[in-house]
């Protein structure tokens, strides 16, 4: 139990991000002291296996002293410096050029942010920018999709796709648009093949840019996984029939990582799971292990020639952040690369994926299982009332929510999503033993909720 000081001292003065303050009052904080592997401790000593690894980022664990290490070396020998008007430290030059060599297509530059969300925005003012620059002032409109998540910050809730992102803030912004969600569980026709799913989600997009029309339309965003809209893989075809129509129209394709890149769905890259060629990459959570906060948008030359412009023509990308490249960071994130590398994360991610998989497709069993899904360390399970119809639970039993909680109290830490979705983004140094922990101390929980609710 949290000691009551610390609980009342949260209530009276921490607002939480994306929690219900009125239930908060009531519930409090959980409070985490400590972090051992996958592992987080409360400070009753409870342990947690962290099944989203924090945010769907901590990807080393929680206790890399290499990381520490990095940070503390950087600290004492230069703790801030900055990449604005000719200057550079080394941190941020060699995280550039790892960056910009491991990219799964031909990328040019890498700049720095320090969030998703800023990298997201960030890619935006470089297609509106790179659109002025290259004299063609009416393409700005962005087209992102439905139940996408691309952060928080203005034009990034912009390109989210979920009403919780947009109401009461008065959001999308225009030249913001959103195209169908290629979710085939849930939105597929009876008997369409997801292949035929995928030609009418292409269809869709297609309509959206002939509506709108194609010389207004600059650039498309995707997560190749979506995670916060419900853990949605998309059919094997999908971008296979996307891309074709970004090029025919000449619109720059975004590749949001922030959740799939550094080996998340078994590739470095989500972008080389499933065949993806964008012209912007953007990525942050794993690149430092989330250790520091840190984010990057690559450009590929293309790009680059936009935005460089004719020297002295359009004048500098008036754009950038005090803690752009901040070396600390930097640091932690390249020491964090060459872990992955000497480790073969990628080789592990081959090794435990499977076994999660294993675990999640043997939930489709369960009554409550619509459908279990993922691919590598990422997945989900919809959990439904009716596995024929598909019907939803009323939202006012809040079923995924209470799995959760159920789920806490039994060791393992995850989330409920929107539509009942529980997702499972452990990190990638989970060990196959740790899968199973996870996935028993899960299942306890489902059937608590399942006897509960007298399913
Ligand atoms: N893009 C994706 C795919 C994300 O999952 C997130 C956060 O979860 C973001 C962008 C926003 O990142 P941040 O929360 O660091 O701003």
């Amino acid at each position: 139990m949290t000691s009551n000081s610390l609980r009342d001292a949260d209530i009276a003065y921490a607002l939480h991000p994306y929690t219900n303050a009125v239930a908060h009052e009531q519930s409090g904080p959980m409070v985490a002291v400590r972090g051992k592997g996958v592992r987080v401790y409360d400070d009753a000593g409870k342990d947690y296996i962290e099944g989203m690894a924090g945010l769907w980022c901590t990807s080393l664990g929680f206790d890399e002293p290499r990381l520490v290490d990095a940070a503390k070396r950087q600290m004492e020998a230069l703790p801030f410096f900055h990449m604005f008007n000719h200057k550079a430290h080394e941190p941020g030059i060699r995280l550039s050029e790892t960056l910009v060599q491991m990219a799964p297509v031909p990328m040019s530059k890498a700049f720095f942010c320090n969030s998703g969300s800023e990298a997201n925005d960030t890619a935006v003012k470089m297609i509106w920018y790179y659109h002025n620059a290259i004299g063609k002032p009416e393409k700005k409109k962005i087209i992102a999709r439905l139940r996408g998540y691309h952060g928080v910050t203005v034009a990034a809730a912009s390109l989210t796709g979920l009403p919780l992102n947009h109401r009461s803030f008065d959001l999308p912004i225009d030249r913001i648009l959103h195209t169908s969600c290629p979710h085939h569980y849930r939105y597929g026709e009876a008997g369409e093949t997801e292949d035929a799913f995928a030609d009418r989600m292409a269809a869709d997009l297609e309509a959206l840019i002939e509506r709108e029309g194609p010389e207004t339309i600059a650039a498309f965003f995707a997560e190749p996984v979506m995670g916060a809209g419900g853990v949605i893989v998309p059919p094997k075809t999908y971008f296979a029939k996307i891309q074709p129509i970004l090029k025919k129209h000449d619109i720059l394709f975004v590749a949001d990582e922030v959740i799939c890149g550094f080996g998340r769905t078994g590739k470095m890259f989500g972008s080389e799971t499933f065949g993806l060629e964008p012209d912007i990459m953007t990525m942050a959570k794993a690149l430092s292990s989330a250790y520091l906060p840190i984010s990057a948008v690559l450009i590929n030359e293309k790009v680059y020639q936009g935005i460089r412009g004719e020297t002295g023509k359009i004048g500098s990308f008036g754009h950038g952040y005090t803690y752009s490249a901040h070396p600390v960071a930097a640091a932690v994130a390249n020491e964090t690369l060459a872990i992955y590398a000497e480790r073969d994360i990628l080789g592990h991610v081959g090794t435990v994926g499977p076994r999660m998989q294993a675990r999640l497709r043997r939930l489709a069993d369960h009554p409550l299982v619509g459908e279990a899904r993922g691919v590598g360390l990422i997945g989900a399970v919809e959990l439904v009332a009716d596995k024929a119809t598909k019907a939803n639970f009323d939202p006012s039993q809040a079923v995924g929510p209470r799995v959760v909680n159920h789920a806490q109290a039994n060791g393992v830490i995850l989330r409920a999503m929107a539509g009942d979705i529980v997702a499972f983004s452990p990190p990638l140094v989970i060990s196959e033993a740790e899968v199973d922990e996870m996935f028993d101390r899960f299942e306890r929980a489902l059937n608590t909720v399942t006897e509960e609710i007298g399913a």
